[in-house]
């Protein structure tokens, strides 16, 4: 009995030696890594601040959810529903999927907390991971980051132009100038069926020029075969009937308004009749932000559109709802190329350098005792020499080296150096907070704890992991 246990035992670890561990994330997936957060915390600061400004309130759904939300939500037909889910089934049972995309989520919680019930237009934002199982290309991995906006509960076209501009503003205080806002209306439940059937006949007399997922998306799925990438796919849409003049007179008005008031905006916006976007939820108006370089090459940073069927759909009472998300990695792949300006943090000013064993033991609780005052500190402790710390301050270029030795840990004293002028004096520990302080003149003292930097704590936290 006991022989048999002790061969199963070592048969295990010996076939965990055999797997090789390889030390790498799964394909598509990768390191955001700290010399790269600069631009994360660009974008976490930058979106977090007009979400503020413009309303929105943040959400965090949970990345994994049942499948058929997404199923029902996304849509059977949708490449992302039937090629592109992470779908696993759970030790109890149930069929979960990572999430693909984050309205899907947000939706459910809305139907699920009552928030039909709060003052409309209720505006949501919500940032993190989404995954698809997709070929991983340049710009797009398998996980990647979403910012995502959406607006529950008006259904005027202001909302839209004003939910289209978010985006845009989005994108322009990243840097990134040169954008361009494709729109386009597919109609509501009603007309979309016309202009469907008409597409399905266009479409089907040209068959042969499609290729073979076109075939196949024909019939249950037409409108995806307009923002097919195949050229002879996008030759036959150039010449196919466009949704913008089938449309009921409710959604032409509607798609009329918007324009008007991106007029109005000054938004630089093309009218693009391919564009249908590839979620079955959307309704008249959908959109998309680009940015283009100096050879005109040009790059899409996200889209959305109108969804006012999808919360019935989902069992919650029928609410208009409009939103979009951006890609984070395409933002920043952009910023990088323009040269757009990554968020710097506050450096140290002041750096605390110690010798001795019992400056040592005291020099930790003075550090506190700094940061607690929201004066940003740099250190060294593990070094014993004070040269080698000194080194450091020099390289960290701070403006205030503190330096505590044995007899200033016995007096309860410490030296202040000027790193710029080398003048030191001693100081009385009680008075040493202030004093540091004032000579980093308290105005203008980068100060940690500052506010804008609390109020996105937590949130840029969130959204980096
Ligand atoms: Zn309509
Ligand atoms: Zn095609």
């Amino acid at each position: 009995m006991s022989k048999s246990k002790k061969i199963t035992k070592k048969a295990k670890v010996e076939t965990k030696e055999k797997e090789p561990l390889l030390l790498q994330p799964p394909r598509g997936m990768k390191d955001i890594l700290p010399n790269d957060q600069c631009y994360w915390d660009q974008v976490r600061r930058t979106t977090e601040k007009l979400a503020r400004e413009y309303g929105y309130l943040r959400i965090d759904t949970p990345i994994v959810e049942f499948s058929n939300l997404f199923a029902r939500g996304v849509g059977e037909g949708t490449d992302i529903v039937e090629k592109e889910m992470y779908n696993f089934v759970t030790k109890g049972g149930d069929k979960v999927a990572l999430r693909p995309e984050m309205t899907a989520g947000t939706c459910r919680a809305y139907i699920q907390h009552g928030m039909n019930v709060l003052p409309k237009p209720i505006k949501l934002f919500s940032a993190g991971p989404v995954y698809r199982y997709d070929r991983p290309q340049e710009g797009r991995y398998r996980e990647f980051y979403q910012v995502n906006f959406d607006v529950f509960g008006e259904q005027d076209a202001i909302l839209d132009a004003q939910v289209i501009q978010v985006a845009a503003r989005v994108v322009q205080s990243l840097g990134i100038k040169s954008v361009q806002i494709q729109v386009n209306s597919i109609g509501c439940a009603a007309c979309r069926k016309e202009y469907r059937e008409l597409l399905i006949n266009y479409l089907e007399s040209k068959k042969q020029k499609l290729c073979q997922d076109c075939k196949n998306r024909l019939e249950n799925n037409p409108l995806r075969v307009l923002d097919c990438k195949e050229d002879k796919c996008s030759q036959v849409a150039a010449t196919a009937p466009q949704s913008v003049d089938h449309l009921c007179d409710e959604c032409r008005v509607h798609f009329k308004s918007l324009l008007e008031y991106l007029d109005e905006l000054e938004l630089p916006y093309v009218i693009n009749p391919q564009l249908v976007r590839g979620l079955d939820y959307y309704t008249k108006t959908v959109f998309e932000i680009w940015s283009a370089d100096e050879e005109g090459r040009k790059s899409a940073l996200g889209g959305g559109g109108r969804y006012d069927g999808l919360i019935k759909l989902l069992g919650g009472e029928a609410t208009p709802a409009i939103g979009f998300g951006l890609g984070v990695e395409r933002l920043i792949i952009e910023m990088k190329r323009v040269q757009a300006k990554p968020y710097r943090a506050p450096k140290p000013r002041v750096f605390l350098a110690q010798l001795g064993d019992l400056a040592k033991k005291k020099s930790l609780k003075l550090f506190s005792e700094l940061e607690k005052s929201g004066i940003l500190v740099a250190e060294s402790f593990g070094r014993g020499s004070l040269k080698s710390q000194l080194r450091v301050a020099d390289r960290l270029e701070v403006e205030l080296t503190l330096i505590l030795g044995q007899k200033e840990a016995l007096d309860k004293t410490a030296i202040i150096k000027n790193m710029i002028t080398g003048v030191q004096e001693i100081v009385s520990m009680d008075k040493l907070i202030d004093l540091v302080k004032r000579k980093l003149k308290t105005d203008n003292v980068v100060v940690y704890h500052d506010n804008s930097h609390q109020n996105n704590t937590h949130d840029g936290d969130q959204a980096a992991q």
